[in-house]
């Protein structure tokens, strides 16, 4: 198989998830705490950028919740500031990176979840994480073409 379509065959893989650092986390200076606890937390960096998603690819990313009452503030929240996006590797990554985050709102994420430590609200909650290893993939696609995973 050539080296290009066995990295886009990995990226299938159901070790890996996706996250982003959010708006509020790069804008409050901790970009470096949270990728330290990721790593701290058994997590491999596959890829990573930090970008500024517009309101209409933070639309497109989060086009699942559309019927949502709080797309419309989850858009442009997430299109607000800078994120830093990212491919995860671990056995079980996408159950274990949810448990290293802790529940999308703060006030109920366990002591010491990424989002317990640097989250301030349900919206401003400071990381995604991926749902499922679908996902995982669709995600990380979104934002990683297969020659910048490594
Ligand atoms: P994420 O997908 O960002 O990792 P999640 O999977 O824990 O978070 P989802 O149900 O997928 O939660 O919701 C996506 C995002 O939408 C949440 O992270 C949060 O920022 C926002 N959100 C979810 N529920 C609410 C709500 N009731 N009010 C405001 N914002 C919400
Ligand atoms: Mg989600």
């Amino acid at each position: 198989m050539h080296p290009i379509l066995s990295k886009a065959k990995e990226n299938m893989a159901t070790n890996r998830t996706f996250t982003m650092i959010k708006p509020d986390a790069t804008g409050n200076g901790h970009i470096g705490s949270i990728l330290a606890d990721i790593i701290a937390g058994g997590f491999t960096i596959k890829a990573m950028k930090y970008t500024h998603l517009t309101a209409e690819t933070a639309g497109a990313f989060y086009a699942v919740h559309k019927e949502r009452p709080f797309y419309n503030d989850l858009v442009s929240f997430m299109s607000s500031g800078p994120i830093v996006a990212a491919i995860l590797e671990k056995d079980n990554a996408v159950a274990d990176f949810r448990t290293l985050i802790g529940a999308t709102n703060p006030a109920e994420a366990a002591e010491g979840t990424i989002r317990a430590k640097y989250a301030k609200s349900i919206d401003a909650n400071a990381v995604h994480g991926s749902d499922s290893d679908d996902n995982a993939a669709i995600e990380g696609s979104f934002f990683f073409s297969a020659l910048e995973v490594h």
